[in-house]
């Protein structure tokens, strides 16, 4: 998802809007069978605490290369993906897959997952998140599930349900791309979630100089403060921008300045190394 600030004011477009009618065909007919092709995996990408710049777990992400078209963004294929209504059996692969390899790291890196809308509104859901873990042998603590405030804005109750028994797994839940959706605060009040994930646009905007962006970061950590949640500002890739975002208070950092998404195995050495001096919580 891109953003682009304007204005002062900051602006979510969808780029699945802007591809081709044939491109999105092809790509939906792919995308049909990728899983079972074997051309899905996951990279993790580091996430460090701001003020000691310990490690302090990972977000898996989903990587597809198929064998024409090569890499395609997830920025590209999950809107399709969730459009075709293809997201559940692929995301639902994307937690199995996430679970299986954190368990084997032996380290107790903590690992965040990306969960869509679709998702969380099908009450199987929490089934198969516990049945992930069992599977796994993953501890609940150690999964975090990155949800965004779009799934707050669909009719009904059972995402929120859903929310609750996956809280009651002892699984936690971090606010995705905060600050780019629509949706009410009100939601905040009666969700347990661990942390607010500040998005890059605001970051960008804070580093240099705009106003708006430093203004809405401190009123998000100061929220997230006395709600007892943490926040990560999200695609830190500068000095500059670390200087920034600590300076604001945001309790732990993400970006390429701290590390790229890494092929698993990359991602296994790091967590290890990083556990001789302990992975902080
Ligand atoms: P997200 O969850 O907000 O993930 C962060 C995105 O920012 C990732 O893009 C990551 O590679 C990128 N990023 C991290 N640090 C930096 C930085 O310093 N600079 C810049 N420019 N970018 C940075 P990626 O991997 O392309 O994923 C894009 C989006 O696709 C994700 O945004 C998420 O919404 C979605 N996505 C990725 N994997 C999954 C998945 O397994 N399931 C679902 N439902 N969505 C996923
Ligand atoms: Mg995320
Ligand atoms: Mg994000
Ligand atoms: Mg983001």
């Amino acid at each position: 998802r891109s953003k682009d600030a304007g204005g002062g004011v900051f602006h979510a477009y969808e780029p699945q809007l802007h591809m081709a009618a044939e491109e999105r065909r092809v790509l939906e007919i792919a995308l049909r069978s990728a899983v079972e092709q074997g051309e899905m995996h996951l990279n993790y990408q580091p996430v460090v605490n701001a003020a000691t710049g310990q490690l302090t777990g990972f977000e898996a992400l989903l990587r597809w290369t198929h064998p024409e078209f090569g890499n395609v963004s997830p920025a590209k294929f999950v809107p399709l993906a969730e459009e075709a209504r293809l997201i559940a059996p692929i995301g639902e692969w994307v937690l199995r897959t996430a679970c299986d390899e954190a368990a084997r790291w032996d380290v107790p890196a903590r690992i965040a997952v990306n969960v869509s809308p679709e998702q969380l509104h099908n009450p199987a859901f929490v089934g198969i998140v516990a049945q992930a873990l069992a599977q796994s042998g993953l501890l609940p603590e150690r999964l975090e599930l990155e949800v965004t405030e779009s799934v707050f804005m669909r009719e009904g109750t059972v995402a929120v349900e859903v929310l609750e028994k996956i809280l009651d797994l002892g699984v936690r839940l971090s606010l995705d791309d905060f600050g780019t959706g629509y949706s009410s605060l009100g939601y905040l009040a009666h969700t347990r979630f661990s942390s607010i994930k500040i998005d890059r646009s605001f970051v960008q905007g804070a580093s240099k100089g705009t106003k708006e962006a430093i203004a809405i970061i401190r009123a998000v950590v100061a929220l997230a403060d006395s709600l007892g949640m943490a926040t990560t500002a999200e695609g830190v890739e500068t000095e500059e921008e670390h200087q920034m975002v600590q300076a604001l208070g945001c309790s732990k950092v993400q970006g390429y300045y701290f590390g790229r998404p890494l092929p698993v195995l990359e991602a296994r050495a790091l967590a290890m190394h990083a556990s001789g001096g302990s992975v902080a919580a």
